[in-house]
């Protein structure tokens, strides 16, 4: 039987359609709508490419939305200095710092001078904590992490008392996503294992998983055997494998051997089209979700 494909394509039109109508909502109700700053500092082209898909969103919901390009060489002084304006502008909800940043700038300390109420990607070390601690404490869960849960959530699949394998421990996938469905409530209550380079058995753990949740960056790297039948398989996983020299453009494959693993599997998303169109996405919920916060204390 060939599985059910989860098509983040089509879930990111549904939540933006949603987002749009809440944007529309707030407008109607506080005369403000949701005010996002997306700062590029020099004109790395994948960077680029990134925060005008960012912009090209936040303006499609009707955010009040600012690309603010800075030098490649702007002092770390300068930068931090721009951070502390937008954190204290009551018109921005949410602060976007687009990396990587140049070598002479210190990433990490510019990133925790984000005020954690504006840190909508979910990575200052208190949001961090915040998701670890669940529940209400959580304000903006990381977008990648958020994307892969309203994916199993909304193709239906069970979590309370699944067994979910994750396949990497990165900080921006593989952890928070344990975390996530490890935690007690809706779409997670899952009974979860994290796997990476040191795991002795990686298959003997991938064949038990209800949900196979792989984020490791290595393509193909999950065969059809490891598959348990009937399970959610997401691949996070974008490796570029080749240029197609007709269109010019990168071919892609996920972490997941796709055509095998779709004969066995009962639910699976695609690379492209699964996973990655829900990054941006889930950014958005989180700026609309900041913006009700400023507004109205909610
Ligand atoms: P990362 O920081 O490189 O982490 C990869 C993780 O996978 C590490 O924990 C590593 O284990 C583990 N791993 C690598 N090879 C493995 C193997 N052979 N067996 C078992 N574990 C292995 O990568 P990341 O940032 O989490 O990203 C992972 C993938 O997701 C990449 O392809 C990336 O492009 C993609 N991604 C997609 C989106 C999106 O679609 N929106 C967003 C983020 C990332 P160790 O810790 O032991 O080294």
């Amino acid at each position: 039987m060939t599985a059910e494909l989860i098509n983040g394509t089509e879930i990111r039109k549904e939540i933006l359609a949603e987002l749009k109508k809440e944007v529309e909502g707030m407008k109607a109700k506080t005369g403000k709508v949701p005010g996002l700053v997306t700062i590029l500092v020099g004109a790395n082209p994948a960077s680029v490419s990134y925060v005008t898909l960012k912009v090209r969103t936040a303006e499609e919901l009707g955010f009040h939305e600012i690309q603010d390009n800075q030098p490649a060489d702007i002092s770390e002084k300068a930068l931090l200095a721009l951070i502390e304006k937008y954190n204290n502008d009551p018109t921005i909800h949410g602060i976007l710092i687009q990396l990587p940043l140049p070598k002479h700038v210190d990433e990490k300390k510019v990133l925790n001078a984000i005020n954690p109420d504006k840190d909508v990607d979910g990575f200052h070390p208190v949001n961090v904590g915040r998701l670890m601690i669940g529940g209400d404490e959580v304000l903006y869960p990381p977008c990648t992490p958020a994307g892969i849960q309203e994916l199993i959530v909304r193709s239906g699949t069970p979590t309370s008392g699944a067994e979910v394998v994750v396949v990497g421990r990165s900080n921006i996938v593989g952890k928070p996503i344990a975390i996530m469905m490890a935690q007690k409530g809706k779409g997670a209550d899952s009974t979860v294992t994290i796997v990476h380079t040191r795991t002795k058995d990686l298959a003997a753990h991938c064949k038990r998983a209800d949900i196979l949740i792989v984020a490791a960056g290595v393509p193909n790297l999950v065969k059809p055997e490891w598959i348990k039948p009937g399970s959610t398989v997401i691949d996070v996983g974008v490796n570029r494998i080749g240029m197609n020299e007709k269109t010019g453009k990168a071919i892609l494959r996920g972490d997941v051997d796709f055509d095998a693993a779709k004969e066995i599997c009962g639910k699976i998303t695609p690379v492209p089209g699964g996973v990655g169109p829900m990054t941006i996405t889930m950014l958005m919920k989180n700026t609309v979700r900041s913006a009700w916060k400023h507004i109205e204390g909610k």
